[in-house]
């Protein structure tokens, strides 16, 4: 095994009787550290010797930061690239088409509020569709990690497709259902097995409503699960 498991990943220090770990990751961590060491804004995760500050303020992680998206034109390509594949994969196709801003903390939290529902708790808002006006746009946070970045894109786009399909859709559960399942299929899609079945077992808000479309699935196969929506209210 590797030797870092008997040392707390944040402080170096030795593990002797007890350690803690985040769901799904290798790394350990010291009590004392898991009290009192700020956390990555992204992942949860106490923040060792070596960390970012991003301009907003977020504090990020040296793992979220390896594959961190802050520029604009790297995010405008994977934007471009997952919206390829959902359409590809799942034929979710837009007439008007949707409009995409990366931007930070407050700007993102600014155009929540301002818009409707808050999210539900435990829910940690990193992107965000919106149509206000005659604008569709997608607004997602800078500095997330890639994959991260994708899987938001995914379920964002899932949700301009319901506006420009299923206008006249209401039922939340099934909203945010459809938005995951879009998601989950684009990690598969991308060969990312592991964090498609994470979805499966996680403690996500969005976790039953994504249950309910898998069930939906089952019933009527991926295509019939999207002429479902356009018709349910
Ligand atoms: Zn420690
Ligand atoms: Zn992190
Ligand atoms: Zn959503």
């Amino acid at each position: 095994m590797q030797p870092t498991l008997d040392r707390c990943a944040a402080c170096g220090g030795p593990l002797t009787d007890r350690y803690y770990t985040l769901t799904d990751r290798p790394e350990r961590y010291c009590a004392r550290c898991i009290a009192t060491r700020p956390r990555c804004a992204t992942c949860g995760a106490p923040l060792g010797a070596q960390y970012w500050r991003l301009h907003d303020g977020r504090l990020q992680c040296a793992a979220c930061h390896a594959t961190a998206v802050y520029d604009p034109a790297v995010a405008r390509a994977l934007f471009d690239e997952t919206v390829t594949g959902v359409v590809a994969q799942l034929g979710l196709t837009l007439n008007v088409g949707v409009a995409f801003r990366l931007v930070d903390a407050p700007t993102l939290e600014g155009l929540r509020a301002g818009g409707s529902a808050p999210p539900p708790v435990g829910y940690n808002t990193l992107g965000l569709y919106q149509r206000r006006n005659h604008i569709r746009a997608i607004y997602m946070l800078y500095g997330l990690p890639r994959l991260g970045f994708r899987t938001t894109v995914a379920h964002e786009y899932a949700h301009a497709w319901q506006g420009e399909r299923c206008p006249l859709l209401r039922d939340d559960e099934l909203r945010e259902g459809h938005a995951e399942w879009v998601a989950y299929y684009h990690l598969r899609w991308l060969g990312c097995v592991k964090a498609a079945n994470r979805m499966l077992t996680s403690q996500h808000p969005y976790r039953p409503a994504l249950e309910r479309v898998l069930a939906l699935e089952r019933q009527l196969g991926v295509a019939g699960v999207n002429a479902y929506l356009t018709r349910a209210e």
